[in-house]
């Protein structure tokens, strides 16, 4: 039986920004190098799409405007969104997608709503956070609960390196678990403390640059998920070749430990 898996690309006309296509690239190759389908739906404003049928859910940052534009339909998809969620379905936010999946994104001019899938909430700061980004997460991976599996990273000493540009500073309620914490960079809060946010399957994160081809491993735990939430089952990936991948990482690594972080 050929394994099929559906991924809902939420908003790739507004929401996009610093390579976030990178990780949807990563997603299919790494199913199709597994002979997975990964069949992928691009969802803009105003297209109907039926989310009991989605395995996985991507949206990528964007500017303030960006996200004005998309958050009244996206707020009409709330109940159906959080729903699926609860029942399993993964999702992978970035940035400004990750700020709308929580309450609220107030700008400097504006309250942006969102669908409160995070227990958290965005005010934007005085200045723009901008640099090189690495997260630890082998204490907070211990933490996550995703929904209906028991499945783990693999690696928990694993670190994920990206890059942020954000204004936004976003606080976690108790129903939000951090991804991580931040080694380098800013994080949520400009702080150099926690970094992203993680609901039973949904994941958010301030990491662009893109975050998944330079950290393969997660790309592969957020299939292995998208898998249990069709199949009910778990499944063993087979392994590949990411020697590219891993000098990637290892390269941004280094950058980030090297180079400034600025904030203008
Ligand atoms: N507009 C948001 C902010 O500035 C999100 C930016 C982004 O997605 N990179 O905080």
């Amino acid at each position: 039986m050929k394994i099929k898996l559906t991924l809902a690309h939420l908003y790739p006309d507004n929401m996009n920004l610093y390579g976030d296509l990178g990780n949807i690239v990563t997603l299919e190759k790494r199913c199709s190098w597994r002979q997975i389908d990964l069949e992928i739906i691009k969802v803009n404003v105003g297209d109907s799409i039926d989310l009991e049928k989605v395995d996985l859910l991507f949206l990528g940052g964007g500017q303030d405007q960006g996200q004005k534009i998309i958050a009244t339909d996206l707020l009409k998809r709330k109940e159906e969104i959080q729903k699926e969620i609860d029942r399993g379905l993964v999702a992978l936010t970035i940035c400004g997608g990750f700020q709308l999946f929580g309450q609220y994104f107030q700008t400097k001019t504006e309250k942006i709503p969102g669908i409160g899938v995070f227990d958290s909430y965005t005010v934007a700061g005085e200045k723009r956070l901008i640099g090189n980004v690495v997260v630890d997460i082998s204490k907070s991976s211990q933490e996550w609960t995703p929904g209906f599996n028991h499945f783990t990273p693999k690696d928990k000493r694993a670190t994920l390196v990206g890059f942020e540009n954000h204004s936004g500073q976003t606080i976690l309620g108790s129903k939000c678990k951090p991804l991580g914490y931040i080694k380098k960079g800013f994080g949520n809060r400009g702080d150099g403390g926690y970094e992203g946010g993680v609901y039973k399957n949904a994941f958010g994160t301030y990491l662009h640059g893109s975050l998944l081809p330079k950290n393969p491993w997660f790309a592969d735990y957020l299939i292995s998920l998208a898998y249990f939430r069709r199949y009910h089952d778990n499944i063993d990936l087979a392994l590949l070749d990411d020697q590219i991948e891993l000098e990637a990482h290892r390269a941004a690594l280094t950058r980030a430990e090297t180079a400034k972080t600025v904030s203008i």
